[in-house]
């Protein structure tokens, strides 16, 4: 594995609350970082907000608010909602900084003086909904689909055009030579059809006329640079592009993104990277979408729960566990309480926790509270060794909801080895050998899940890791041990209930 890796969310649109939508896309990429940084690469981990456009300039204000006061109250409860979260990002950009309007001016400067823009008169209906421009044919009675409760505009306006058509070839080229570009290979196909239907001389307008919130067109302060463009430079912004040294991140090795989102990201993204001589990003993953009873978590939605209610249910790293197991990172899926509940109490009160509390309370009862010597090989330490395998593979390939899987396999396979060797009747028996055998081989495997969760729960399972008494937190050093975790002579403490069956927040 290379040693850098940059990974980066979209940037959330400062419109409202943060909403479980814009969770589950941290999430997972926080679940990522976490993985990549066991394994001994330095992850770069960028998340942020997009601040700048008419429908924020709006929302601010219907509040009656300055707009730039409007984006600070809402990046404040974003950021504390990463932070209840454990997100573990190591930039956070916000659109309306410094740092971005000079990497936004700097990249349309060279594709400007590359030769890629041209002034021409825009005339079409807009959307200030999707802060868009639409054709005649993606109306509905007049009115944009996506939002059907607000007036579509006709505007005509001077405004400067990237020709992006002449990139087509360059585009195909890519998603040819280089088919993991966008993953799943759906939305690789999707864009592969749209950039195909364009023609050569194809241009997309790239600046505003009077749209005062937003960062000047180089140059020509009448305009603005279009909201859409300008926010997934923040890609670059977040490394100190143009700053000398940006290279050390760039490229992107993945761009996490939601469906939605892919032809921004997979097509005109890398066209103005082109255009501008820069080094187009390694990936763009798809995530799908996490839905609510059929609707997905959006605030257009009107969804009635909120991300507050849903941490409060279990707690932070018991929502992160279960929108990871429950969602394929790859697809669609759905949240509801009663799923919520069930895989709370089956797998995480009755299976890691319940393992986790009966092993440590025997290993007090029997053995003085000392995990016994490493023993010899248990059939769990070689069911541990195939099921690793498999979560090492899920987990390098994205497959978040598999690796989660697996490392629940583990659970399992150790409880039911709770249940074979039955070490209250060794106890009983006086076979002190085979009973230090059996506690050390669950002690190793406790420690085994403890590492391949910490992505999902980072505290939780730093929590079992002390508990166990095993020393510091684990790290990069502590993943390499995951062969054979050196759990023999280790002091057990105390733990209070992982999972208690009554909710509690923590
Ligand atoms: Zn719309």
């Amino acid at each position: 594995m290379a040693s850098k890796y940059y990974l980066t969310t979209a940037i959330d649109y400062s419109n409202g609350e943060p909403h479980l939508g814009h969770a589950y896309e941290k999430i997972g990429a926080d679940c990522v970082a976490r993985y990549r940084r066991l394994r001994g690469q330095d992850v770069s981990f960028s998340i942020g907000m997009d601040e700048h456009g008419q429908k924020v300039a709006q929302s601010a204000e219907a509040a009656r608010a300055d707009p730039r006061a409007w984006v600070d109250g809402i990046a404040a409860q974003f950021q504390a909602a990463w932070t209840e979260l454990a997100i573990s990002h190591t930039a956070f950009i916000r659109t309306t900084e410094a740092r971005h309007h000079r990497a936004v001016a700097e990249l349309f400067r060279r594709i400007q003086r590359a030769g890629y823009i041209s002034e021409g008169l825009y005339k079409g209906y807009y959307c200030v909904g999707c802060e868009g421009f639409k054709a005649e044919k993606d109306l509905e009675q007049g009115r944009c689909p996506v939002h059907p409760t607000r007036e579509i505009k006709w505007v005509e306006e001077p405004n400067f055009f990237f020709e992006i058509g002449r990139f087509r070839q360059r585009l195909l080229d890519l998603y040819a030579s280089n088919p993991d570009f966008v993953q799943p290979r759906a939305k690789l196909n999707e864009v592969t059809n749209v950039v195909a239907g364009w023609t050569e001389d194809q241009t997309i307008s790239v600046s505003r006329a009077r749209v005062p919130w937003g960062i000047p067109w180089p140059d020509d302060p009448t305009h603005t640079v279009y909201v859409w463009f300008e926010a997934l430079i923040n890609y670059l912004s977040a490394t100190g592009f143009p700053e000398e040294g940006y290279e050390a991140l760039w490229p992107a090795d993945t761009h996490v993104i939601g469906p939605d989102i892919v032809r921004f990201h997979a097509a005109m993204w890398p066209a103005m990277l082109m255009a501008a001589g820069v080094e187009v990003p390694r990936q763009v993953w798809c995530h799908g979408w996490i839905n609510w009873s059929g609707a997905r978590f959006s605030k257009s939605a009107g969804v009635a729960v909120t991300l507050r209610d849903i941490i409060d249910r279990h707690g932070p790293d018991p929502l992160r566990y279960f929108v990871l197991r429950e969602v394929p990172w790859n697809a669609d899926g759905n949240f509801s309480w009663e799923r919520f509940d069930v895989r709370y109490t089956a797998d995480l009160a009755d299976g890691y926790g319940n393992l986790v509390s009966r092993v440590l309370a025997m290993v007090r009862r029997y053995t003085g509270g000392t995990v016994p010597p490493d023993g010899a090989e248990t059939p769990l330490d070689r069911a541990g060794d195939d099921l690793i395998a498999g979560y090492r593979a899920a987990m390098d390939g994205h497959m978040l909801h598999e690796g989660a899987d697996l490392a629940w396999k583990l659970v399992d396979r150790a409880n039911g080895f709770v249940e074979e060797r039955a070490p209250w009747q060794l106890a009983k028996e006086g076979r002190a050998d085979q009973l230090a055998e059996t506690l050390a081989a669950l002690a190793r495997a406790i420690a085994r899940v403890s590492l391949l969760a910490c992505p999902y729960m980072p505290r939780r399972t730093h929590a079992v890791w002390s508990a166990l008494g095993l020393p510091g937190e684990i790290t990069r050093q502590t993943w390499e041990a995951l062969e054979r975790p050196p759990t023999g002579g280790a002091s057990v403490r105390a733990l209070a209930p992982l999972f208690p069956k009554e909710p509690k927040t923590g």
